[in-house]
């Protein structure tokens, strides 16, 4: 637990069992649930799922809307606030159809609706979220089709905010309304003042990319209400940033927020709804930091100083509570899913061996760096460091010149990575090691590979240096002895992971288990259920993963059942989506193994197992076998 810190990342849902396995407790509400991670494996395992895959725990989607909602409504209840919670959840968060159905299935006793963010998630929102007492709130840059389809929305009696993030919006939106003579219902996002913390905090003041200033808000109430439409005005929006790390900004954003909605009530604009946005924050690392990758608060908190905040200010000015909408996305949605990976080799800069044994006209540097070998005493090690570097430096400009040969340089090579190993080693046990020398363990270390893409399947490590948890799955109850980084399987040497959860910081390097012969050692990367799911891209052709979805039993607190297995990318799906014709592909493989067989080049039999093995593959799965 202290290496890998699962308890406080893992929110209630994550824990690591006796058996030295990841238990999960998908249902916050029952805690006895205990799904051992590893059988789920074995029986994916025996099922012939593939790996990479996502495993999705619905109970644990539906336990955070649950724990959201009724967070809201107790607060709502303990501080007589007078206005609801309606909630929406933003789809671009997760627009996985099984993850939509999941959570407007798990929030329709509480009225909870959906955010859509562009056309296509609107259609979807349209489609999916047909509870007529929710709300469907519509952010986003719109065009006039953008406008028509909410109107169509508004038609069939569907709950839609329509919210003005520019100003020419509203300029397209009052005619269009006229001609199918429809009220629209408006919001319109501020663009606030106070500074989100983290890294979307661009997301607020003068220069945020959406909203109107507050002469723009007040030119468009004068505008509507010109045009006899002010009664539209319903709501008021902000979002001033993703992954709020401090609570001091939501504080600060509720004071601003109650103080503009109250003047605008009180210039006589009927607002009804204030939509917070979202921001609440996940705490990756388990730090409870303010660091980009954590947070401060917990949703308890949060929830409070939203409910108290606009109860107080509404209050002192005397003006209606606003219903409460929020958006939160990342909060819902992270913990559900995580990818398994399997660890299928390793990397070790040091681990060649090559003879070093003295020859007989050697170069003077060869012989140096031997006698530095031979007399590495006690207490010298700085030194020892130094002049090592400095005489492999001199051996390769020595190769560069032609004076020195491929085997004197491979002896150079390994004596020096046999002294950092030493070195390493020695320094260990002392009370102060120095800088450089603290540095030998990171360039000792291996690096793992693991049967993934990050740009697939963790996007944010790569995009933002976003830390996710990364553990293994089994032998947690054996101390890890190797410290590793990540890699995986794409030809980039971005495609890595060396941003892990310190004790008390950010690490380049996680301590793992030796790998066994002919053990798998699978390893789990958490919480990629927000964005990370349905960002990654397809480089190298690594496409989307197998994934299944658990459930748990009732009555069976440690027994769990895969409803359902969705197959991820083949080769010919991700060639399709690139414009290639796998079918064509295959007909001209089919002619060169053809031409050869008629040569007498490749065997007839030979060639049809040729042309079925490539045809195989072409419907096979883009990551490697294992
Ligand atoms: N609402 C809006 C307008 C957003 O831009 C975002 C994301 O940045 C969200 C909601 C979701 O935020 P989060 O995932 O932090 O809850």
């Amino acid at each position: 637990e202290k290496t890998y810190r699962v308890k406080r990342w893992g929110n209630g849902y994550f824990d690591i069992g006796e058996c030295g396995n990841i238990l999960v407790s998908p249902r916050y509400d029952h805690p006895d649930l205990k799904i051992n991670l590893r059988e789920v494996i074995d029986e994916m395992v025996e099922s012939g799922i593939e790996f990479p895959a996502v495993i999705r725990f619905h109970d644990i989607l539906r336990s955070q809307v649950e724990q959201l909602n009724k967070t809201f409504r107790a607060k709502i209840e303990e501080a007589d606030y007078e206005g609801k919670y309606l909630g929406v959840f933003p789809v671009k968060v997760n627009q996985m159809r099984e993850v939509i159905e999941e959570i407007v299935d798990a929030g329709s006793r509480f009225n909870y609706g959906l955010e859509a963010g562009s056309k296509p998630e609107l259609i979807a929102a349209l489609a999916y979220n047909t509870n007529e007492n929710s709300l469907t709130i519509l952010n986003g840059y719109k065009d006039e089709e953008y406008l028509r389809l909410a109107l169509l929305g508004l038609k069939i009696k569907r709950n839609i905010i329509i919210v003005i993030e520019k100003f020419s919006e509203l300029v397209k939106l009052i005619p269009l309304a006229k001609e199918l003579n429809i009220t629209p219902v408006i919001g319109l996002r501020v663009k606030m003042m106070v500074k989100g913390r983290g890294k979307w905090e661009s997301s607020s003041g003068e220069r945020a990319k959406f909203g109107l200033s507050i002469a723009e808000i007040l030119n468009a109430v004068t505008l509507l209400e010109k045009e006899g439409m002010k009664e539209s005005i319903k709501l008021l929006h902000f979002h001033i940033g993703s992954q709020l790390t401090d609570i001091r900004a939501v504080k600060e954003a509720v004071q601003e927020s109650s103080l503009i909605y109250s003047k605008l009530v009180q210039l006589g604009v009927p607002l009804e709804y204030v939509d917070v946005g979202g921001g609440l924050a996940i705490d990756y690392d388990g730090s409870q930091s303010t660091n980009d990758s954590s947070c401060n608060y917990g949703l308890e908190e949060y929830v409070s100083d939203i409910v108290y905040g606009f109860k107080q200010n509404c209050d002192l000015e005397s003006v209606p509570h606003p219903h409460i909408v929020s958006e939160s996305g990342r909060a819902m949605t992270a913990h559900h899913s995580c990818v398994i990976t399997q660890v299928i080799g390793e990397i070790h800069p040091s681990g060649t061996q090559y003879s070093t044994k003295k020859a007989t006209s050697e170069h003077i540097i060869v012989t140096n760096m031997r006698e530095i070998e031979a007399d590495m005493a006690q207490g010298n090690y700085q030194e020892v460091y130094n002049d090592i570097c400095q005489l492999k430096e001199q051996a390769f400009q020595a190769f560069k010149f032609g004076i020195f040969t491929l085997d004197e340089l491979a002896k150079v090579e390994t004596m020096y990575w046999r002294i950092l190993n030493s070195i390493e080693k020695q320094v260990s046990t002392e009370e102060f090691i120095p800088e450089e020398l603290r540095e030998i363990s990171t360039m000792l270390s291996s690096q793992y590979l693991a049967n993934f893409s990050v740009f697939q399947s963790a996007a944010d490590s790569w995009a933002i240096d976003q830390v996710l948890p990364i553990v293994p799955i089994s032998r947690l109850n054996e101390a890890p002895t190797k410290l590793c980084s990540l890699v995986d399987i794409t030809c980039d040497s971005d495609g890595k992971i060396d941003k892990f959860i310190g004790e008390d910081t950010v690490v380049s390097n996680i301590p793992l288990h030796q790998l066994n012969a002919n053990e798998d050692y699978f390893l789990g990367i958490f919480l990629t259920g927000a964005y990370q799911d349905v960002m990654g891209d397809m480089h190298n052709l690594f496409g989307r993963l197998n994934e299944v979805h658990v459930f748990s039993y009732d009555d069976d607190p440690k027994d769990f059942y895969i409803e359902e297995t969705v197959k991820g990318s083949s080769v010919e799906n991700v060639l399709s989506t690139m414009q290639y014709t796998p079918v064509i592909m295959a007909q001209v493989i089919k002619k060169e193994i053809d031409k050869q067989v008629q040569r007498g080049k490749i065997k007839p039999r030979e060639g049809v197992q040729l042309t079925d093995f490539y045809e195989e593959c072409l419907a096979g799965y883009t990551y490697l076998k294992s």
